[in-house]
């Protein structure tokens, strides 16, 4: 067996290779073809080439210069620009589609993640041939096949305070197409540093928002657009954080956030609002665009909606943009200035707040515990979606959610006993505690302990030191795990 694997690996290597040589040379044919097509043209042209484009962007691009507004003018704009794309996820697939489809003539992709099956239904650029290769290179593969003209820059690395700098300055508009607050205020506080205007959206659920922010750009303390900062002062609390992961996404409606995206960069663009802020242009604070949030929301029992919310302007006390403010490319970069992650109330998944007798593994809880002490309880923690997918047999499940809100109890001669609690169960049966990835289970843990729970010790109460998934790992490998 050991052999056909590697067998079956080293095949698996050498496809890869081939695939991405093949894809390569396509790529160089595409451009060459291109090249060649508008050296034709202007063979055939009646003396020196005098349009602004070449032949083959006159028929690529003909549809959209012939709006209203847009003109000639509006597409050589369009190619002259450079616009950088953060996060080649459920945001930056569609935003980078339209943006490469329209013509802009530079653009930076930055993500370092790879590409995995749970991407596909909602990454539309990367394929189930391109698993496990990085999303910037998936997506330029995607990109340079919908038009070869615009150049392509690879950042294949996360944003870090690091190399915002060196990265972000190379561009005229910035997209946030990612889906963790501190790198959205690192990628706000950059594009204040530089002056650059940055659309941002997130989606969730059924849910997103669409924002253009520092637009037009502005000095520190001058009157321009507002930052992420001078919208969402604080981050929401890590708690009330959920991911793609644990809160689901439905794949139309993180796209149309970043079709929207796209849309405003090309407005950016052709408007001229990317240029240096001046002072001229906007003579009044009264003259300056007022920016909306916009908000949509396309929920599964109804039709789809969208609002625009009014927005105020830069806050006069803004710990980015405002004139007190103390934020310098030195100390974003040198990391004497702010600690992102530590300021989104650091990692939003503690790795173990347990000690180790309060937690079991996954095999030793079906070893030994599942079978031998038969009176205990398993509490699943899960969301009822993730339940009713897999769970594993007798376990209850009471959402983690719910818990965040309120729990529900009952008095029961002074003790506080929650409804789930059944009363059949004995005062010292364990209670074991499961949730996806072996987080949520710790927090909830510490929760019933201090809800007395434990019976002041007489009840061993402990959970699955990393769930479902170390489950699926370590003891049924035909579980789904979502
Ligand atoms: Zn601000």
């Amino acid at each position: 067996m050991d052999g056909l694997d590697r067998a079956v690996a080293v095949l698996r290597g050498r496809v890869e290779t081939a695939e991405k040589e093949l894809r390569d040379l396509k790529a160089q044919l595409a451009q060459a073809e291109q090249l060649a097509q508008d050296a034709r043209s202007k063979e055939n042209s009646n003396g020196p080439w005098k349009w602004p484009l070449e032949a083959g962007e006159y028929e690529r691009y003909g549809r959209q210069m012939i709006l209203p507004g847009f003109g000639v003018q509006g597409q050589v704009q369009l190619k002259n620009a450079r616009v950088l794309i953060v996060g080649a996820g459920g945001l930056g697939c569609p935003a980078a589609a339209y943006l490469a489809g329209a013509g802009v003539g530079t653009i930076g992709i930055v993500d370092g993640d790879t590409v995995e099956a749970s991407n596909l239904h909602r990454q539309i650029a990367h394929t189930t041939s391109r698993l496990g290769t990085t999303k910037a290179y998936s997506l330029y593969c995607y990109l340079h096949d919908l038009n070869p003209l615009p150049e392509y820059k690879l950042y294949e690395e996360h944003l870090a305070p690091q190399n915002a700098e060196r990265i972000v300055s190379q561009y005229d508009v910035v997209l946030d197409c990612t889906d963790n607050p501190a790198t959205r205020y690192l990628i706000s506080d950059i594009c204040v540093l530089l002056g650059k205007p940055l659309v941002s959206a997130s989606a969730l659920r059924t849910d997103g928002q669409l924002i253009v922010l520092n637009c037009p750009p502005a000095p520190q303390g001058s009157k321009g657009g507002p930052c992420y900062r001078c919208v969402f002062p604080q981050p929401p609390p890590p708690a009330s954080i959920l991911s793609c992961g644990e809160g689901g996404v439905l794949g139309p409606a993180v796209g149309t956030m970043g079709v929207l995206q796209a849309g405003e960069a090309i407005k950016i663009i052709i408007r001229g609002h990317h240029v240096p802020y001046s002072t001229d242009a906007y003579p009044t604070p009264d003259a300056l665009p007022s920016p909306t949030l916009l908000l949509f929301s396309s929920p599964l029992s109804g039709p789809p909606s969208l609002r625009a919310v009014r927005m105020r302007s830069r806050r006069a006390d803004c710990y980015a943009c405002s004139g007190s403010s103390v934020l310098t490319l030195e100390s974003l970069s040198d990391g004497s200035g702010m600690d992102y992650v530590q300021f989104c109330g650091g990692l939003p998944s503690p790795e173990s707040t347990l000690s180790a007798e309060e937690r079991v593994s996954a095999s030793d809880y079906a070893a030994t515990i599942r079978s031998v002490t038969k009176d205990h309880l398993l509490l699943d923690v899960r969301e009822p979606e993730h339940f009713g997918i897999a769970a594993i047999d007798g376990a209850v499940n009471v959402p983690f959610s719910q818990w965040k809100q309120s729990i529900n109890v009952e008095e029961d001669g002074g003790q506080v006993r929650p409804e789930w609690l059944p009363p059949t169960l004995r005062d010292d049966a364990p209670i074991y505690v499961v949730c996806r990835v072996g987080n949520d289970s710790q927090v909830a843990t510490r929760r019933l302990k201090e809800m007395g729970i434990d019976g002041g010790g007489k009840r061993f109460i402990g959970d699955i030191r990393g769930g479902m998934r170390a489950w699926k790992e370590e003891v049924d490998k035909s579980m789904p795990f979502t």
